[in-house]
Formats: structure tokens, sequence, C-alpha cells
């Protein structure tokens, strides 16, 4: 068993490549942030919790996720992609030294980089599948769906994330810019560290994913 990881900012398309890649590569998609929106759909005691401070852009303490990946680790014995998780020097931290008691490899860190500027109007315009199963993601400028406010593949109503208005996206940024050089530090010396320019089309970034996940990691 091997845990893969996307890091970048919001918006730069960690969600949108992890979904294509775990179809081609038969890997497990942990999304920190799909796990936590649906504790906050179904209201449960975390969900409560974190809701608020989800909708504003701010992170959820690190024991808080730290603890749901590492239960979820536990229960999985296939390869796993993370897609925003880990997101601080000491989320990176933790689940190292989880790993390595665990005995599960690291494999691909990689990370996705994207001009600032491009961010918001892509975070701003995001659409998702409601059906948390389906969860496709749309864009209403470069990837609209086919009849408006409805998802192409399983027909469920589309949502605009609660924290996807300009005013969350800032607040988002500002967490991101106090966490990320730490985070990103941590790995840039690792073997399976690889940049990936983000600032091109999605299909191009994903034919370089999947060209990279052919490597072993
Ligand atoms: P995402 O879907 O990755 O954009 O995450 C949406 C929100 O979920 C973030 O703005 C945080 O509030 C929370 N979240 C997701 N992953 C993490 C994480 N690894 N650490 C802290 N908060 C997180």
């Amino acid at each position: 068993m091997k845990v893969h990881i996307l890091i970048g900012p919001p918006g730069c398309g960690k969600g949108t490549q992890a979904k294509r890649l775990v179809e081609k590569r038969s890997l497990i998609h942990l999304s920190t942030g799909d796990i936590l929106r649906d504790a906050v759909s179904k209201g449960t005691e975390i969900g409560l919790r974190v809701k608020a401070l989800m909708a504003s852009g701010m992170l959820v303490d690190d024991n808080t996720v730290n603890g749901i990946v590492f239960a979820r680790l536990q229960d999985e014995t296939g390869d796993v992609l993370f897609d925003g998780y880990p997101r601080t020097l000491s989320q990176a931290e933790s689940l190292q030294t989880f790993l390595s008691v665990q005995g599960i490899a690291l494999g691909f860190v990689v990370d996705i980089e994207i001009r600032e500027q491009e961010l918001e109007a892509r975070v701003v315009n995001r659409r998702v599948c409601s059906n948390n199963s389906c969860g496709a993601i749309y864009n209403l400028n470069s990837k609209a769906p086919r009849v408006e406010g409805v998802c192409d593949l399983c027909g469920s109503p589309l949502k605009h994330r609660a924290d996807d208005t300009t005013e969350a996206f800032r607040s988002r940024m500002v967490e991101f810019n106090k966490t990320f050089k730490p985070l990103q530090a941590f790995y840039q010396g690792m073997p399976n560290y690889r940049f990936v320019e983000g600032n091109r089309p999605p299909d191009e970034i994903y034919d370089q994913l999947v060209h990279l996940f052919q490597e072993q990691a």
C-alpha cells in the first residue's frame, strides 16, 4: 500500500485531476474536503463543529483532520490519492509518522502551482454535483454543464459550495499563504516530489499526471 499526495492552492485543479486519475489508475481518492462536507451535510458531531469554520474558509484543526484520515487509512488496503491533505506542516509530519509506524510507503507528492489571479475566477465559477457518490466538478466559464444546474453524468442538481464565494475564497488564500511554504519545503527535499505547472489546460496536466503515475513512485 502506498499514499500519493496532491498539494497546491484552492482551485488549482486537485479535485478535478484526482477524480480522473483514480478512475484510470485504480487508486482510492481521499479528499478531506469531501469527507468534511459530507460530515456537515449529515450533521455529525464533527460536521456541526466545523460547519461555520469551513463556510468562512478557515482550516479545520489538525487533530480533527488527522483523526479522520488515520481512521480511513486503517480501513483501506489499496493505494490512496490524497487531495487537500496534508495542508499544514504539522499534518505532514503526523502523516509521515503514521505511515512509518504502519509500514505504508509514501508515493508521489505532486505540487500543482497556478497564478493566484486565476484562482478566484475558477473558484467562484465552480459548481459541483450534489450527489456525493458522483461529485463531478464543473466551471461556468470553462466547463459548463450541458443543461444549466444539472450534472451531465448523473442528472443530480449542481450546487455552489458554501466556501466558493469571493469572501471565503480570500480567507482560504490567507490560510493557504500562511501554511503552504513550510509544507512545500517539507516535501521538496523528498525524491518523489514532482512540480507541475498548473497554468495549462486541464487535459494537458492530466496527461502529464497519467504519464507520471506510470513510473514507479
Ligand atoms: P477543499 O475541498 O480541499 O477545498 O477543502 C474545503 C475546506 O475543508 C477547507 O477550506 C477547510 O476548511 C477544510 N479542510 C479540508 N482539508 C483540510 C485539511 N487537510 N486541513 C484543514 N482543513 C481542511
